[in-house]
């Protein structure tokens, strides 16, 4: 469980601290109003005994874009960027365990958008080794907020007030995720993660525009999939289409490629074999097993880590 884990390092301030240490005083916006943009990202031990942080270039530019849309500064380098997730990753790292690293803008300063001040914070939490489970999978009634109200294109926390909601739902009805629809009540995301859907050989996903996150594991398995010659196709998911679908998965950086077993208690109608396939794939190319000039992934020693 990712969030009872308290390791023993955080970044905060530009250098590692105890994570006793790590506080933010009330008074600030991150505290008062939530205010902060962040990011997930996963690392993979590799199979030369490095350790490989997926697309960590796209992250960076995605809480660049998120940051832009808060209003809040963020002039770190890419390099400077990855030091801070190298520094913290390399301290933790445990063998045959893999990683998970939230990198997060915290508003310290400023009010109202007057003399903002942000500090990059990143925690990092082991994760092991293991397939993802089949999930069951609800709809939630709470909906993804319009691009006009609080934008899915900008991954803040407060975001993730109404997936908190969601997953209190769900989880009454035995359901482990929840999709949102959108304003127009059709498919926008899961709770933490894209929403993919297979019909007649074909995987479909909604659109950003839809109201999901600009997702990296989706630009990942497009491209997975065209090369597996497996059609791949972004357009708008009604929310009846999720229950006549043959297969279903979510996916994101941090649940991979998930696959669903039952759709608002119906069991899915066939096997998972073209997200399945995906999935497979999905792994071979962040483990390093057989890579894919696209699944970029960024590889330290582990040993020359500087601490
Ligand atoms: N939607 C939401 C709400 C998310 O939190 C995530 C995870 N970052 C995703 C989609 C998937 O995005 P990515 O593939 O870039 O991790």
């Amino acid at each position: 469980m990712i969030q009872l884990q308290k390791p023993k390092f955080v970044y905060m301030g530009g250098k590692l601290r105890l994570w006793d240490e790590a506080m933010l005083h009330v008074g600030c916006e991150a505290v008062t109003r939530g205010l902060n943009v962040f990011e997930g990202v996963k690392g993979y031990w590799q199979p030369d005994g490095r350790f490989g942080v997926v697309m960590l270039r796209q992250h960076y530019e995605r809480l660049r874009r998120s940051a832009r849309l808060l209003h809040i500064p963020f002039d770190h380098t890419y390099d400077e960027y990855m030091r801070a997730v190298y520094d913290l990753i390399g301290a933790l790292l445990e063998p045959d365990r893999d990683m998970w690293a939230r990198t997060t803008l915290y508003v310290t300063e400023g009010h109202w958008g007057e003399n903002t001040v942000a500090d990059l914070v990143v925690t990092a939490y082991h994760q092991d080794k293991q397939l993802p489970e089949y999930i069951n999978l609800g709809v939630s009634t709470w909906q993804r907020s319009a691009d006009v109200s609080l934008p899915a294109r900008i991954k803040t926390s407060t975001n993730y007030q109404v997936a908190r909601l969601a997953r209190i739902e769900g989880r009454a009805q035995g359901c482990q995720d929840m999709v949102l629809l959108n304003q127009w009540g059709r498919v926008a995301e899961a709770t933490g993660s894209c929403v993919l859907i297979v019909r007649e050989g074909g995987v479909y996903t909604p659109p950003a525009t839809e109201g999901a996150l600009e997702s990296i594991t989706v630009d990942i398995v497009e491209t997975l999939a065209h090369s597996l010659e497996i059609k791949f196709v972004r357009r708008p998911i009604d929310r009846t289409e999720l229950l006549v679908a043959d297969e279903i998965a979510i996916c994101g950086t941090l649940a991979e490629v998930t696959l669903v077993k039952s759709i608002e208690g119906l069991p899915l109608a066939k096997e998972a074999s073209i997200l399945g396939a995906l999935q497979e794939r999905y792994f071979q190319a962040v483990r390093g097993i057989y890579s894919h000039p696209f699944v970029e992934l960024s590889c330290f020693e582990s040993s020359t880590v500087r601490v």
